[in-house]
């Protein structure tokens, strides 16, 4: 569950590979290998309330495989 997304779509509209929305109308990430490629930079870029990024690279400088929505705290 994502608190912070208010369920615009934008997201979705700009990277459905990517994105979809749950049944409670809030996005979530579909599970890739590779997220490259795809259009996630100008879905975070739309995102009004700014409830996405990328995950912080590990130790040797890789992205640890995906894209972290912000989580209920
Ligand atoms: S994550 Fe952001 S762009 Fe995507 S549906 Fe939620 S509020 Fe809209």
């Amino acid at each position: 569950m994502n608190s912070t997304c208010i369920g615009c779509s934008a997201c979705v509209s700009i990277s459905s590979n990517v994105f979809e929305l749950d049944d409670d109308g809030l996005s979530c990430v579909l599970p890739l290998d590779d997220y490259s490629g795809q259009d996630v930079d100008d879905s975070i870029s739309a995102c009004p309330v700014n409830a996405i990024s990328w995950q912080e690279a590990d130790s040797d400088g890789n992205y640890l495989g995906g894209i972290k929505e912000h989580e209920d705290v």
